[in-house]
Order: structure tokens, then C-alpha cells, then sequence
């Protein structure tokens, strides 16, 4: 499944959805997912936990996509905290861009 196909499962269908702290669905064909390992993994899960903290969450909880999805704009994009809990990810400009389009899907 193509991140863009995973997107689409999420917004038409508002699938319960898992935190988890390994590889995903989302991470199959990524070139850092070795045998099921994130070469990047030390970097994923610090910024993971920032956010699954500031949602009151843990790993192993499951929710519908689209409460996942509010809190994601409630504790982190509407308060500004975009910079501070993605400091260093590759992909923040990228999200940076995405930020206005993705809130008018809300
Ligand atoms: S960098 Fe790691 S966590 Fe992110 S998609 Fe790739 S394998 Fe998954």
C-alpha cells in the first residue's frame, strides 16, 4: 500500500488506528526499514513520544484516525507546536506546507 493509498484508507474510512513505537504499515517501503527495523528508529520514537505525551496517550492505545488526527491540531499545529516537537525531522518543511491543506480537511 502507497502512502498515498494509506491516506486515502485513513480519510475515507477513519480507521481505529495503533500507536506503536516499530515499524508500521506506513514504514513498508521506506529504504530505513531494514527487516522490520528503522535505522532511524532513536529519532522516530523521541519525536513519537513528544507527541503521544502531549495527546495524554501511550503506545499500544488505538483510536479512530480522525481523533488522532484532531488531537494532532489541538496539542501540537493550532498551539505552534510544530517546531518544537519536530525539531530535526527531515519531513518538517514538508509538513510545514501540508499544515493549512490538512486543516481544511478536519
Ligand atoms: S523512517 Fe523509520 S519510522 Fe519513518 S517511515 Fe521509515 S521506517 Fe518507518
Amino acid at each position: 500500500m502507497s502512502m498515498t493509498e494509506i491516506i486515502r484508507e485513513l480519510e475515507q474510512n477513519d480507521p481505529v488506528v495503533e500507536l506503536t513505537d516499530k515499524c508500521d504499515v506506513i514504514c513498508r517501503k521506506c529504504p530505513h526499514n531494514i527487516n522490520g527495523v528503522c535505522l532511524s528508529e532513536q529519532k522516530v520514537t523521541a519525536i513519537d513520544s513528544k507527541c503521544i505525551q502531549k495527546y495524554g496517550l501511550s503506545f499500544g492505545d488505538k483510536l479512530h484516525w480522525s481523533k488522532l488526527k484532531y488531537l494532532a491540531f489541538e496539542k501540537i499545529i493550532d498551539c505552534r507546536k510544530l517546531e518544537e516537537v519536530c525539531k530535526n525531522c527531515q519531513w518538517l518543511g514538508i509538513c510545514r506546507l501540508m499544515n493549512i491543506t490538512l486543516h481544511d480537511r478536519l
